[in-house]
This record gives structure tokens, sequence and C-alpha cells, in this order.
């Protein structure tokens, strides 16, 4: 392929050899549209299948197909990341490789993107195939993450979308451990433009998101972006005390000046529990940042590249 590539697609994978190879299919086709040079970036983020031997396959006939082998499992964010690091368009695409993205929204963010826009995302307007746990569970995440947040980081918008090498290349100065590349798109800013589309059903296979990973990912949304969980302790704490105080005039007031008493352990036993839980709580909150600074100050490599294939070679700076 020629020394300029227009547009750089990422696609990261974990286990996908079910669906890669009309995923493969689809995204050439419509790639092939556009009449000018692209790149299809595979990461394979430590598949345990054959999903990477058969985009390798693909990278022997054809060059515009590169695969990017990490080491292991590093997560669909570090993926991400890692394609962008080694992407060398003037555009870059990011879509996931359960078709779930369709590819041909591609060409019109391509449009979008000619029009000026250097962030192109799509909104899912609908999601199909999903069930109703994750798609409320994933409502409630955005609502939460843009009450918390004083950036604007958009509602029911997935990772899906096209940015500029300049959007790029100051997504690859932001060193953080722990990330959540949507809300550092909206962060870097530049001219951002939403396009809507109904998200389809995954083709096949199941979803690498389970429950838990779903949590970690929302963590690292909120607490990447916002410390006002962080804050929560100061106002309720105020609150709480102050109710505390006021009760205890009240107890202290019956006791001096009235005959009777306040009685009753049961009620101590609910308070403490109540007000010990909510302690802990907040340790909880304190500890997921105190965690997250904690790799931060590890300064581990973000992730580690095993092998690339397919490409032309080209110097990589992988300075996390
Ligand atoms: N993925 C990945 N690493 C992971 C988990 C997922 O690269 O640890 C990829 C996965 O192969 C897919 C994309 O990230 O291309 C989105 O994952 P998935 O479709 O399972 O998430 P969902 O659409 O269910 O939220
Ligand atoms: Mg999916």
């Amino acid at each position: 392929m020629s020394a300029t590539i227009r547009y750089s697609i990422i696609i990261p994978m974990f286990n996908e050899e079910a669906v890669i190879q009309e995923t493969y299919r689809r995204i050439k086709k419509v790639m092939g549209t556009t009449g000018e040079t692209y790149e299809l970036l595979f990461v394979n983020d430590g598949s345990t299948d054959h999903c990477a031997e058969m985009i390798e396959e693909y990278s022997h006939w054809d060059e515009s197909v590169r695969l990017i082998d990490l080491s292991r499992n590093f997560g669909h964010q570090v993926a991400i990341t890692a394609g962008m690091d080694y992407a060398q368009g003037d555009a870059i695409v990011i879509i996931d490789a359960d078709l779930q993205d369709p590819p041909e929204l591609v060409l019109e963010m391509i449009e979008e993107w000619k029009v000026g826009f250097e962030v192109v995302y799509a909104k899912r307007v609908k999601r199909r195939g999903e069930s109703l746990f994750k798609k409320w569970t994933a409502s409630l995440f955005y609502r939460v993450l843009r009450y918390s947040t004083d950036i604007s980081i958009p509602v029911d918008t997935g990772d899906f979308r096209l940015i500029d090498r300049k959007v790029c290349d100051q997504l690859k100065r932001l060193p953080e451990k722990n990330r959540f590349v949507r809300g550092l798109v909206s962060w870097v800013g530049f001219r951002q433009k939403a396009i809507e589309y109904e998200r389809d059903e995954r083709l096949a296979g199941e979803t690498k998101y389970p429950l838990k990973r779903m949590i970690k990912l929302s963590l690292d949304g909120i607490t990447s972006f916002s410390y006002k969980p962080l804050k929560l302790a100061g106002y309720l704490g105020g609150v709480l005390s102050a109710a505390g105080f006021l009760y205890l005039m009240y107890v202290l007031y019956l006791a001096i000046f009235t005959d009777s008493v306040v009685k009753g352990w049961a009620s101590m036993i609910g308070i403490t529990l109540t007000f010990n839980g909510f302690v802990l709580v907040m340790l909880g909150i304190l500890g997921e940042y105190v965690g997250r600074i904690y790799d931060e100050t590890k300064g581990r490599p973000l992730y580690i590249v095993q092998e690339v294939y397919g490409g032309q070679p080209q110097v990589v700076q992988e300075k996390r």
C-alpha cells in the first residue's frame, strides 16, 4: 500500500472467530467503495480462539490488513488505544468486531469528516437484541455520567466513531491507565458531530462485557471525569451529623427537663448499621480513586505488543 493511508479502521477483537470473517468482508466491501487508501488494523486482545490466526492469514495476501497482537487480554479500551498508536490514516475509525456497529455507517462519517468535523460519533437511538437489563443499566450509566461530569460526554454513544488525525495525536498525549476512551475524546474537544443509528444485534458469539466489566467501565468513566463521588461524603456527612446533633439536643432536653427518657437499643442498632454502612461505602469510593492513583504511579506500559503482522514497517511510540 502507498505510504499515505487515508483511513485507518481499528477493530479490537477478543475471541471473535465466529464473526471475524464476515466482519472483514463487510468492512472491506464498504471501504472499497471510497476509492481511497485504507488500512484495517485488527487488534487481537489476547484471544484464545483462532480469530488472530485467521487475520494473520489474511494479512499475507491482503496488504490493507494489519494485525497487532497483544501479549494478553488488556481490555477493550486498551486495545482501541493500541490501535490508535499504530494507526497511520488521516481519519481513524473505531468499530466493534461483532458487527453491532454497521460498517456502512462509516461512509456517512467520512462525509461529515470531509465537511470539517474532527469527531463524528454514532449515537444509538435503538439497541437491538440486548437484554432489558443491559439497556437500562447502560442508559442509567450515561445519565449518571452526564450529571457527574463537567465536560459533556454524549449519552448513548459507544466507541464507534471517526476521529481526525489531529484528535488521535492529542489522545496519544493522554497517558492515563484506566481509560474511558469516549470520555477522553470529548475531553480533547474539536468540532464534534453525532449521527444516529440503530444498533444491531451481535452477529454471532457472546458479549465480552459481562456485568463485572460493565461495572469497571462505568467506574472508570465516572472516576476519570469527576470528583463528585468523593464530595458526596462531605455533603452527606454534613447533613447526617447536623441531624444527629439536633436529635441529641432533643434527647438531652427530655432527660433534663422532663420525666421521660428515650428508650430503645433497637433504634441504636439500626442507626449504627446504617451509618457504618454509609462510611464503608464512602471508603469504597475513596478506594476506587486511590487504586487508580496507584495504577498511575506504577508507570507500567499500557499494553505489550507481542507481534505485528502485515502492513508497512513503522516506528511506533508506545510511551505509555
Ligand atoms: N473486546 C476486546 N477486549 C475485551 C472485550 C471486548 O477487544 O476484553 C472487543 C470485542 O471483541 C468487540 C468489542 O470489544 O469487538 C466490544 O465488545 P462486545 O461486543 O463484547 O461488547 P458489547 O457490544 O456487548 O457491549
Ligand atoms: Mg458487541
